[in-house]
């Protein structure tokens, strides 16, 4: 019986992270999985949590399928964890949120567009909004439902993306105040650099964030609850926590660099799996794979492992390597969609069926997330939501992981 059998007591693993058409549910898995360990994602938010004093809020920003593990499962966790908040970027990924049965406040960050606005209100959604126009139109809204409309005022204090901008607040401020139906529900901004070691430009859009909150107060506008902090400025800007923090990456136990805190405890959450789906003996002069990228000096015992850049693996050539049989096989020739092949040869006792890990854990190795991000010449955020819907969920771990401190935080 293999592992994972093992951990969902005989049955094969659910794999409905994403939209699993019901008539393949029953096929078997794919040789080729992305492992969720929901018991590393509930300990996360627990130890979140216990960093934070209890007047903090902690929402969860679980924006494209909770960084490629599957939102519902992952907001089911968080919620029985500690979080009390969540965000994503698009419409669809909140109304799926909804759909599923989950009642805490959705955040919509980035911008709406006008016809988007209708559809929020009786799905309880809340916008960030950055724009006089957007306000205006969201508080006809409210006007000709009425009741008044949560919003969340997105401040541009550096990074250049979304947000009234810190500075014209005096303009756009006084515009705002002119609006009767809006309920000031939040003020936030975003760093652009958090998790460096030099503070210095992240202290100034602390600096312009109060300004602008201050400029707010003035003019009567007292947002509820003020944010700024993602992953990076949580861990290294405790004074900038104000009423709630934004944790996205840190909750799946990857640090947005090697130089922030690090916190005691914090568990990777997704690992990539495959089974070798077949073996090849090379002699001398033998190549592996598209164009030839690996020819063989001596005989070589080669694995095919069943997933290739298709499912969102580096497309690279004779560099990187997977845990197999807990040693490290290096990658032999080019990755093709499909599949990517690796040498075998020091490792006997690697054959057919046996688990190659591409991302995560075996006995003592590891390859970790910022190694893959290095393959991929890319960021950690870019390799977790990277692996492709055709690759399967597998979740270990889930009853308990919602079971665990349920009532704890409430
Ligand atoms: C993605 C995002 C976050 C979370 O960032 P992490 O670094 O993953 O913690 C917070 N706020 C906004 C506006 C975001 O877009």
């Amino acid at each position: 019986m293999s592992t994972l059998e093992q951990e969902s007591g005989g049955a094969w693993p659910t794999t409905a992270g994403f939209d699993v058409p019901s008539e393949t549910r029953a096929l078997p898995l794919r040789p080729a999985w992305v492992e969720v360990d929901l018991n590393a994602l509930a300990s996360n938010f627990q130890i979140i949590r216990q960093e934070l004093p209890r007047s903090v809020r902690l929402l969860y920003v679980l924006k494209d399928e909770a960084y490629g593990q599957g939102a519902i499962q992952a907001a089911q966790v968080a919620l029985a964890n500690g979080v009390d908040h969540l965000a994503v970027y698009t419409l669809e990924e909140a109304i799926k949120l909804r759909e599923s049965g989950i009642a805490a406040p959705i955040l919509l960050l980035g911008e709406r567009t006008p016809e988007e606005l209708p559809w929020l209100p009786a799905r309880d959604l809340t916008p960030c909004i950055g724009s006089v126009a957007l306000a205006q139109q969201w508080d006809a809204c409210a006007q000709r439902l009425g009741r008044p409309l949560p919003v969340h005022l997105k401040i541009n204090t550096g990074m250049n993306r979304f947000g009234f901008s810190w500075r014209d607040a005096a303009q756009w401020i006084t515009a705002l105040a002119r609006l009767r139906h809006l309920e000031w529900a939040g003020v936030l901004s975003h760093f652009a650099q958090s998790d460096e070691l030099d503070k210095t430009f992240a202290r100034l859009q602390i600096d312009r964030f109060q300004g602008v909150v201050s400029g707010l107060e003035a003019n009567g506008i007292r947002p509820k609850t003020r944010h700024l902090c993602n992953s990076g400025g949580f861990l290294d800007l405790p004074g900038a926590h104000f009423d709630m923090v934004r944790i996205g990456l840190l909750a799946h136990g990857v640090y947005p660099s090697q130089v922030c805190r690090q916190l005691n405890g914090l568990t990777p959450v997704l690992s990539v799996k495959a089974r070798i789906s077949a073996v090849q003996h090379l002699e001398m002069g033998d190549s592996v794979g598209y164009g030839m990228r690996f020819v063989a000096e001596e005989r070589r015992r080669i694995g095919v492992i069943p997933l290739g850049y298709g499912d969102g693996f580096p497309r690279v050539r004779n560099e990187g390597h997977v845990l197999v049989s807990g040693c490290r096989a290096p990658l032999v020739g080019g990755v093709a969609m499909d599949a990517l092949m690796v040498d075998l040869t020091g490792i006997p006792t690697a054959d057919v069926g046996s688990e190659a890990v591409l991302l995560g854990r075996q006995g003592q190795l590891e390859i970790c997330v910022h190694d893959v991000a290095r393959l991929k010449k890319s960021v950690s955020y870019d390799v977790l939501v990277g692996w492709r819907s055709r690759l399967p969920r597998v979740y270990l771990g889930t009853e308990t992981a919602r079971a665990t401190a349920s009532g704890r935080f409430q």
